[in-house]
C-alpha cells in the first residue's frame, strides 16, 4: 500500500500515471514524495472512478491506475466480468464508432455493445469473428490510424452505410505509372515519379483493403504496356480505375493539381469525369496546391478502360516545392487519403 509518508520509485510511478491522466501534483510534481498533494489527486481519482475515497493506494486503486492508463495494443481486449476498462477501450471505442461500427457511449468500458461492434468490425475486415481485439484486429486498425488521424478530411462517419460495406466486394484497379527501366519524370534533386507512384498506390491500396474492397495492382517492379494495363482492368471486371503519375514539365515553376478523364472530339466519359471531380476536389481541398483542373484526355489507360477511370497527377515532381512536399511521408498519407475520400464519394454517389 502506497499512501502518507511513502516515498520512492513506486511513489513516481503513481505519481506519472496520475499525471499522464490529466490529475494536478501542483507543484511537486513527480518528486517521489507521497504528500498532500499526491493524496488530493489520489482522492480525485477515486472519486472519479467510483472507488472508495481513502486518499491510499490500494490493490483497487493501483489496478485502476494501470487500466486507465493503458495505450491501445498494451493488452487484449474482450468482454470479460468485471468489464475491462481503460483508456485503450476507449479509443477502440472512438475508433469503430467512426468507422461506422456503433459501440454505444465512449466510456472507456468493455461491455456488450462495445463486443458487438468488434465482432462486426472482424466480420467486415474478413478476420474471425471472435470479439478478440488481438494482434490482427490491432494491426487493421493501427493500419487504419493513419485515416483516422489524419488532418485530412476523413468522412467515415455518415452512419447509414459503414465505409465498409460501401467497399466491401468493390474491385479497385490502382495502376501504378511507369515501373523499371522508365522512372517517369524526375525531380530536382532525383527524386523517380515512378517510386512515388508505388509508395502513393500502395497506401492507396491498403485503404481499400482495410474496408474490404478487391485491390489489384497492375505492375509490381516492371513497367507493363499501357493496353495491357487496360486489359487487366477489364478482365478483372473492376470497378473503379485509378491511375498514380506525377506531372512533369521543363518549366520548374509549374506546379498544382490535375486529375483526367476520358475525352477525344465530343466524347467522353461520364463517370469518369464525376469521379475525376470528386477525387480533384478532395485533393485540392487537402494539398491546398494550384488547382490544375480536371482535364478530358485521350490517355491510352482512360480510353480502353470500361469502367469509371482517373488518372492523377496530385503535384508536379518537377517543382522543388512539390518534389520537397513529396519527400514527406504524411504528405503522401495525405494525397492517398484524397484520392481514397473522392472514389467513397463516388461510391456514395452510385449507391443513391
Ligand atoms: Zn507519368
Amino acid at each position: 500500500m502506497i499512501g502518507k509518508g511513502s516515498w520512492g520509485e513506486e511513489v513516481v510511478d503513481v505519481q506519472r500515471k496520475l499525471a499522464t491522466l490529466g490529475y494536478s501534483l501542483g507543484s511537486a510534481g513527480l518528486d517521489g514524495i507521497f504528500a498532500e498533494e499526491t493524496e488530493c489527486a489520489v482522492k480525485r481519482f477515486q472519486r472519479d472512478r467510483g472507488l472508495p475515497v481513502s486518499g491510499v493506494v490500494d490493490e483497487g486503486t493501483w489496478q485502476g491506475l494501470v487500466e486507465a492508463t493503458y495505450k491501445l495494443g498494451d493488452r487484449p481486449l474482450y468482454l470479460r466480468a468485471p468489464f475491462l476498462r481503460g483508456e485503450d477501450v476507449k479509443k477502440l471505442q472512438s475508433w469503430l464508432n467512426t468507422l461506422g461500427f456503433n459501440t454505444g457511449a465512449v466510456d472507456g468500458i468493455f461491455g456488450p455493445l462495445t463486443e458487438r461492434a468488434v465482432r462486426e468490425f472482424q466480420r467486415n475486415i474478413g478476420l474471425p469473428s471472435d470479439g478478440i481485439v488481438g494482434d490482427s484486429s490491432l494491426d487493421a486498425l493501427h493500419n487504419l490510424r493513419n485515416v483516422l488521424e489524419s488532418n485530412a478530411r476523413v468522412e467515415f462517419p455518415e452512419r447509414r452505410t459503414s465505409s465498409i460495406s460501401l467497399f466491401k466486394g468493390r474491385k479497385v484497379v490502382v495502376d501504378i505509372g511507369h515501373g523499371h527501366p522508365d522512372p517517369g519524370a524526375v525531380g530536382p534533386t532525383g527524386l523517380k515519379e515512378s517510386e512515388i507512384c508505388e509508395d502513393l498506390g500502395l497506401r492507396f491500396g491498403n485503404l481499400l483493403e482495410l474496408l474490404g474492397a478487391h485491390v489489384l495492382y497492375v505492375r509490381e517492379r516492371e513497367s507493363i504496356d499501357l493496353s495491357e494495363r487496360a486489359r487487366i482492368a477489364n478482365d478483372a471486371q473492376a470497378d473503379v480505375f485509378v491511375s498514380f503519375h506525377l506531372n512533369g514539365s521543363s518549366k520548374t515553376e509549374a506546379a498544382g493539381t490535375s486529375a483526367y478523364y476520358f475525352a477525344s472530339g465530343n466524347r467522353y466519359s461520364r463517370k469518369g469525369k464525376r469521379l475525376a471531380e470528386l477525387i480533384q476536389r478532395e485533393l485540392l481541398f487537402s494539398l491546398n496546391r494550384k488547382d490544375n483542373k480536371v482535364r478530358g484526355k485521350n490517355f491510352t489507360v482512360l480510353r480502353t478502360t470500361r469502367m469509371p477511370a482517373v488518372l492523377v497527377e496530385p503535384v508536379f515532381i518537377t517543382n522543388p516545392e512539390e518534389e520537397r512536399l513529396l519527400r514527406e511521408e504524411a504528405f503522401r498519407q495525405k494525397i492517398a487519403v484524397a484520392v481514397f475520400d473522392g472514389v467513397q464519394g463516388y461510391l456514395r454517389g452510385c449507391e443513391r
